[in-house]
């Protein structure tokens, strides 16, 4: 056959790797952002400082906060920082240990492909393995209802460990249990949550032992006009989507006016508008008013002068919570408001909170969307906060709407490790090796606690495997003395759904990233528009242009 030039279809600045170079690229990405993470996990995790390009400092031990602000370029790093966004959105926890997990998966795999193992074998064999280990996981969970106090109050705590909320974790686990439990919808065959009903602010300048569940909202926004009351008891709450102005932006209306008179009467009229706009509003009874436009300096005066507390320009998403929390219907045309639109509280009241006043709608019956207000030292620690407490109710809710939980400390991993191993015997050749990969893979969360408390890991894990040997399903780590606890008993207690989650994605991930072995990128100077291109269709029609030019790393 005759010699044939390359053909080169690729503009310049493209780069390309492939084949073996690619994976282990590939692998070595998506493992770095693993490590990265990866001391943060567990009750003796450490924090991560993150600078941001404005100078803003964020310092945190939460997994997916320190992914999302971290700037990462490489694609399959990036994948792996999906993992932690699904898992982040499914789930609301466990975004550590789903990302740690991935990265250990991937350098078993490393290892396989080493010993000349496929890359499609591995990812068969990781596939079977997490289906044994979701077998296993649904069979050592346990039972939750809402009726079992404890054990809620002891996942909420299990949520925030290691967040920098520990010594007030008794406190915030009962108000996120109260949030929950207020807003949470029964039915005869499944509970749901709804995380929208549950508004969390945040304010620095206090203890956060002053940290409060408000049975209602509460309203970045203080009341318009001094005239108007500061406390309102027994609140009848009107919402109105409407504006209470007098102005027509779609038209441009131009007015003549030749003699003083009539200015006076178009003044005058314009008055008798706005003051008939509040009478409409002040006939249903009502004396509490939230607008989500805006509310003209005279309509004020008139609100005042009736003694109607008012707020305007209250976001749209507060507006619907305070329909949740008061039962009130939100009014879109002033002709139509009624008495029956209006909601109740048993107290709408003017705060200051920090250097800001809000108002709070305190104290409503049976409300459907409530208010945690965070209280801490300075901004760093209330963010923080927020996020424990964030965390301690996606956990509650996982756990109330599953009713399954397990216990952690990597208890389940070690489980799974096992049930997976002895799996394996049943397999033959290649495909026995992966699956024995996974189940080693799978220990890095027991083996991480440990490390990260200070201890030596080999020690333990030898003395944590003999105990689940024995048939001791929840032994884990003990981080604080080095030991092996029974985690269930300890109350280290999380949601079946943050490990069920955390495998399928992980492993999920794993596969996906096995399973390439070209990376084209394009410049990033000739084709700016093509962000996130690379790993898309066209990597597979270009299967057949190898040699064509490109460097390899
Ligand atoms: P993630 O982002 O994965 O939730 P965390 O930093 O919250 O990461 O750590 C979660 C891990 O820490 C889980 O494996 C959990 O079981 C474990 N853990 C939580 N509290 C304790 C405790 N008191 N003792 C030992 N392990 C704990
Ligand atoms: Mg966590």
């Amino acid at each position: 056959m005759a010699q044939v030039q390359p053909v080169i279809i690729l503009p310049e600045g493209t780069k390309r790797t492939h084949g073996r170079s690619a994976q282990r690229n590939n692998i070595l990405a998506a493992r770095a952002v693993a490590d990265t993470v990866r001391t943060t996990l567990g009750p003796k995790g450490m924090d991560k400082m993150l600078v941001d390009n404005m100078g803003e400092v964020i310092v945190t031990n939460d997994g997916v906060t320190i992914l999302k602000e971290m700037t990462i370029e490489h694609p399959t790093a990036k994948m792996i920082v999906e993992v932690a966004k699904t898992q982040e959105a499914e789930v609301g926890d466990g975004t550590t240990t789903a990302v740690v997990i991935a990265g250990e998966l991937l350098k078993k795999a490393e290892e396989l492909i080493d010993l000349e193992i496929h890359p499609t074998v591995i990812a068969k064999g990781y596939a079977l393995a997490e289906q044994k280990a979701q077998e296993i996981l649904s069979t050592i969970s346990e039972k939750v209802t809402e009726a079992d106090t404890e054990i809620l109050k002891k996942i909420a705590s299990t949520a925030m460990t290691g967040k920098g909320a520990d010594q007030d974790k008794t406190k915030l686990a009962e108000i996120a249990i109260a949030a929950v439990r207020q807003v949470m919808e029964r039915s005869s065959s499944a509970v749901s949550v709804s995380k929208e009903d549950i508004k969390i602010e945040k304010r620095a300048g206090a203890s956060i032992d002053d940290s409060e569940l408000i049975k209602g909202i509460l309203v970045d926004k203080e009341r318009l006009h001094e005239g108007m009351p500061k406390t309102v008891k027994n609140a009848r709450i009107a919402l109105i989507d409407t504006p209470v102005e007098i102005k027509n932006t779609e038209i441009d209306a131009k007015i003549q006016i030749d003699e003083p008179d009539q200015l006076q009467a178009f003044l005058t009229q314009e008055e008798n508008m706005l003051r008939s706009m509040v009478d409409k509003i002040a006939k249903t009874g009502a004396n509490v008013l939230f607008c989500q436009k805006g509310i003209d300096d005279m309509a004020q005066h008139f609100l005042a002068k009736k003694g109607i507390y008012a707020v305007r320009r209250v976001a749209k998403s507060d507006l619907e919570r305070l329909s949740r929390a008061t039962q009130a219907k939100i009014v879109s045309n002033l002709d139509e408001i009624s008495a029956e639109d209006l909601g109740s509280a048993g107290l709408v009241e003017e705060q200051k909170v920090g250097d800001d006043n809000m108002t709070y709608v305190r104290d409503c019956s049976n409300p459907k969307s409530v208010t945690i207000l965070v209280r801490g030292g300075t901004n760093h620690i209330v963010d923080e906060i927020k996020r424990a407490v964030e965390d301690a109710i996606c956990d509650l809710s996982a756990a109330l709407v599953d009713g399954k939980v397990v216990a952690g400390a990597g208890a389940p991993e070690l489980e799974m490790s096992r049930g997976i191993k002895k799996y394996a015997e049943s397999l033959a050749g290649r495909e026995q090796l992966a699956v024995l990969a996974y189940s080693e893979a799978i220990e890095v969360i027991p083996r991480t606690l440990a490390e990260n408390g200070g201890l030596d890991p080999i020690d333990i894990m030898t003395e944590l495997k003999s105990q689940h040997e024995k048939g001791m399903k929840w032994s884990g780590v003990n981080v604080f003395t080095g030991r092996p606890m029974d985690a269930w008993k300890q109350g280290v207690i999380e949601p079946l759904r943050i490990k069920t989650q955390a495998i399928s994605s992980a492993t999920e991930v794993a596969s996906m990233i096995l399973r390439i072995d070209d990376v084209i990128a394009s410049g990033q100077k000739t084709a700016p528009e093509k962000e996130g291109s690379p790993m898309g269709a066209g990597m597979h029609g270009m299967g057949g242009m190898s040699g064509g030019g490109m460097p390899e790393y």
